[in-house]
């Protein structure tokens, strides 16, 4: 069974990297019927906070990558790490360090000076029983004379002489297992049998391979896959914008759409731009990771936006939309949610978020009477002011309410006055929505409903 996880640390709000790795961890699994886990590496007591924990969490669901079993917090396992720990020291693939911080500081100095690796004078000398008494942390012993060789996924296989390593610190002297440590145990521990991450972990999966080799466990198959990039090719920073996934979602970008750009950054199915959760599924694979970086592409996160919220169910939209209202200062109004559901056939193909489905409903969600411009009052007087009367007679009689029928309505009444719809579609708009753009007339009309359009007409002819 494949099993997979997503392994983050909580100093901070859910990146969009890291949302791209949880991604492809999952996709993975999914795709082979296997399970997909979340390990919170939470060691670092200092830098690791419960925000964080739930700041990637809220990340994580609303993206709804769920896990399929609860969350491991690494911390958690530190007796298990130390036993782990203990049984390298028992089979001599790890060794207790007596040096103080300083001497190592002057050991490490010295080495770099002569141009060699640092090495423990402990690695190859035997304790007292008095010097057990003493501080000391714990080395693995790494084998001198062989070389390391990952074979990863996505890199192939990379090499590493382990002479040019060093022995690794891997219990601290007050008893803290360190970080690859603890990330060999869970993962075995976990079952996990795929490890698809950034590649700025590539140099740990070394230390790591040696580590599972010295314990006896089959390496799991490393992925590591190319970090982020801005549009101009530099490392992803504050400066090309959002990083934090929730700033997306508060851009008005739907989750599904984030997993269909996620998942397309740097790996390709053939041309598919467009795919849903399960084809993505279905589809995605390691072979097809690129090992050159990505570059996020705003313009096609918007065409890829764009088509999600065109496949959204209109009530769904709607609320999303009336929470981009409120959270700009609306007040809301007992209609509101009905006006902005009959508003979105009109308006979902039109917009790129729901920051401009927000835009492009702000006109039904204005309360009467609207305020005229001096371009709008000037449409709506004289003989164009006579006209839209006419019309708003007409449109009184009208019993039908459906977007076609009153299409098919102004036509007639169009051709009836014997003038172009240029003389009739920018008074009307000015009347019905307070401004110079909104859908065409027929479907603002529908959006507003008849009650709402019809009184609308009425304030702004009086
Ligand atoms: N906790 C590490 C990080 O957040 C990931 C470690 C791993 O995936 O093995 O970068």
């Amino acid at each position: 069974e494949v099993v997979t996880r997503f392994a983050p640390s909580p100093t901070g709000y859910l990146h969009i990297g890291g949302a791209r790795t949880a991604l492809l961890n999952y996709l993975y699994a999914r795709g082979r019927n296997g399970k997909f886990l979340v390990r919170v590496e939470d060691t670092d007591r200092e830098r690791s906070t419960d925000a964080a924990v739930k700041a990637i969490f809220d990340g994580l669901a609303w993206l709804e990558l769920f896990a399929d079993e609860e969350p491991v917090f690494q911390a958690s396992r530190a007796d298990r790490h130390r036993e782990v720990v203990d049984q390298l020291l028992e089979n001599g693939h790890a060794y207790r360090d007596f040096l103080t911080a300083e001497e190592t500081g002057a050991l490490r100095d010295a080495a770099k000076a002569e141009g060699r690796a640092f090495e423990s004078p402990w690695r190859d000398r035997e304790p007292t029983v008095d010097d057990l008494e003493k501080p000391h942390t714990v080395r693995f012993r790494r084998p001198l004379d062989a070389a390391v060789v990952v074979e990863d996924a996505v890199q192939g296989a990379v090499r590493w002489e382990s002479a040019a390593l060093d022995d690794l610190v891997i219990l601290r002297s007050d008893g803290a297992p360190t970080y690859n440590l603890a990330v060999v145990v869970d993962d075995h521990d976990m079952g996990v049998t795929h490890v698809i991450r950034g590649d700025d972990h590539l140099n740990n999966a070394a230390r790591q391979s040696l580590i599972y080799d010295a314990l006896g466990w089959a390496r799991p198959t490393f992925a590591h896959i190319p970090l982020i990039h801005g549009p101009d090719g530099a490392k992803l920073s504050k400066r090309h914008g959002a990083q934090a996934v929730h700033e997306y979602a508060e851009m008005g970008y739907l989750p599904e759409a984030m997993r269909n750009y996620l998942a397309r950054l740097g790996w390709s199915h053939g041309d598919d731009e467009l795919f849903s959760d399960e084809q993505a599924q279905a589809w995605f694979d390691l072979s097809g990771v690129g090992k050159a970086p990505a570059r996020l592409d705003f313009d096609k996160l918007a065409h890829v936006n764009a088509h999600w919220i065109r496949m959204a169910e209109d009530d769904r939209l709607a609320k999303l939309t009336l929470d981009v209202h409120l959270a700009r200062g609306h007040a809301l109004g007992e209609h509101d949610e009905d006006r902005l559901l009959r508003a979105m056939p009109f308006v979902k193909d039109r917009a790129k978020t729901t920051l401009e489905l927000a835009d492009q409903t702000a006109f039904v969600l204005k309360s009467r009477p609207l305020a005229l411009d001096d371009k709008g009052r000037a449409l709506l007087s004289g003989e164009s002011g006579e006209r839209i009367g006419r019309l708003r007679d007409r449109l009184q009689l009208f019993a039908s309410w459906d977007v076609f029928a009153l299409e098919a309505e102004l036509k007639a009444f169009a051709e009836e006055e014997a003038v172009g719809f240029g003389k009739i579609g920018p008074a009307m708009r000015a009347a019905l929505t307070g401004s110079a753009t909104s859908p065409d007339i027929a479907k603002t009309l529908a959006a507003l409903g008849r009650e709402d359009a019809l009184g609308r007409l009425d304030d702004a002819l009086q």
